[in-house]
């Protein structure tokens, strides 16, 4: 008898059998509050009845128009509808499968254009599992180890991580900036440097908002020393934030968009995305693969862009946001870490990216504690992840979808689970 490998490490013991909207529903029929939306995926909700029609009949029709192949409507269709929702002067684009796929892509875009070999990402990054994309992944080492020696070229710099420094976020990106200076005076010369890559919001490393001052110190030294900026919007992209684009939040336009998760509700899409001028620097051929820019995740895509559209997703994000935070904030307070005593430290995100630190009686990161009050919502029916170097910080990614009566469900649930944990 065959059987899932070990190597799975799963949030939960949920196995489920049917998604709508907000709730996963498992074998018994229990229903539960889904505020992980498969990391960040399922913004139109599990199963949203347009992206289910579309899918739907694009199956009927073609399913895997192979792009290297064959051209097909649906990539066409798409492409010309992101048109309208990417930034300024950004307008070609090329299709992978996950965002690990495109992380190296835009990596090959920019070093191809450049002509240079090194990269500087950022502590605390999260930019996938292929091999380069964990070069430039710090979120946590079981992302690196055991398999080394990863891709070279690579230098790290801080990100402005006020919390973790225990300073203002002024002092945390004069120091980061700073940092980046100096990385580009003694580890890595401008003229080696293909590329900055970043997150709007740091995700897998703790929902850290990055901030105005320190995109646009990026922006900054990317023009004056011809780096291109990527902006690794995987996570952050298609509303989540509240703004379409995370970097909405801080200006710092970028050279390279990556993008995947929320692009097509759960079909396996993802996409880089530059000016014209820069795409034209990548040498013909050398992206691609076999399953890119299939047909019936491209249908979803353009069905997923309609209801955000029509359904005004990203605009309830930031509404939903405003109340989940709020609501977040009144049980921090209530259980406030300090003086020696354990409890939450911070709570951090944007729109619909909320994250919760838990801080020890010591001041450190406590991923313990965050691991109780997970399985505690996990219990009671609120599904939820965990993220931070240390795994202190539990998040919620609810679908963009998220009712008021369903987020008042979810932070009742919360602040039952906290209350259970921290008493
Ligand atoms: N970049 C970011 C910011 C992400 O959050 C993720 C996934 N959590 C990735 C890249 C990698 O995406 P995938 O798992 O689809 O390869």
């Amino acid at each position: 008898m065959s059987a899932l490998s070990p190597v799975l490490k799963q949030a939960t013991q949920v196995l489920a059998v049917r998604g709508e909207g907000v709730h996963l529903y498992d074998e018994s029929g229990r229903a539960h509050l889904d505020f992980t939306a498969g990391i960040g995926v399922t913004s139109t909700g599990h199963c949203h009845p347009r992206v289910v029609a579309a899918a739907q009949e694009q199956v009927g029709k073609l399913v895997h128009g192979q792009y290297t192949t064959v051209m097909h409507q649906p990539l066409l269709t798409l492409t010309e509808r992101l048109g309208e929702v990417l930034p300024a002067g950004i307008d070609s684009l090329f299709y992978v499968n996950s965002g690990s796929e495109a992380v190296e892509a835009a990596m090959r875009l920019a070093k191809q254009a450049t002509g240079r070999p090194n990269i500087v990402a950022f502590q605390g990054g999260f930019h996938g599992r292929t091999m380069a994309a964990a070069s430039m992944t710090t979120s946590a080492t079981k992302f690196r180890s055991g398999y080394g020696p990863l891709m070279p070229g690579v230098a790290l710099a801080p990100f402005p991580n006020a919390f973790h420094y225990g300073w203002d976020e002024e002092t945390a990106t004069r120091f980061a900036l700073r940092e980046l200076d100096q990385l580009l005076a003694t580890v890595t010369a401008p003229a080696d440097t293909a590329a900055f890559i970043v997150e709007p919001v740091l995700g897998e490393g703790g929902y850290v908002p990055a901030n105005t001052a320190f995109l646009q110190g990026l922006r900054e030294r990317a023009d004056r020393h011809g780096i291109l900026l990527i902006l690794d919007e995987v996570q952050t992209g298609f509303g989540r934030t509240g703004k379409f684009w995370g970097h909405d939040h801080f200006g710092g336009r970028p050279d390279i968009v990556v993008t995947a998760k929320g692009l097509a509700s759960g079909f396996p899409l993802s996409a880089i995305a530059a000016p014209e001028a820069l795409m034209a620097k990548a040498w013909p051929g050398s992206q691609g693969g076999t399953y890119g820019g299939n047909a019936v995740a491209c249908a979803a895509a353009i069905a997923t862009l309609d209801v955000i559209q029509d359904e005004k997703l990203v605009e309830n994000a930031a509404t939903r946001g405003g109340q989940l935070f709020t609501g977040l904030r009144e049980v921090a307070a209530k259980h406030a870490a300090g003086a020696g005593r354990a409890g939450i430290g911070d709570v951090r995100g944007l729109g619909l990216m909320a994250g919760t630190e838990f801080t020890g009686a010591d001041g450190e990161p406590d991923g313990a504690t965050a691991a109780k009050v997970h399985a505690a919502a996990g219990e009671r029916g609120l599904l939820l992840l965990t993220c931070g170097t240390q795994g202190q910080v539990v998040r919620m990614i609810p679908p963009l979808v998220v009712s008021e009566a369903e987020v008042a469900e979810g932070l009742r649930l919360w602040e039952e689970s906290v209350d259970a944990v921290l008493g």
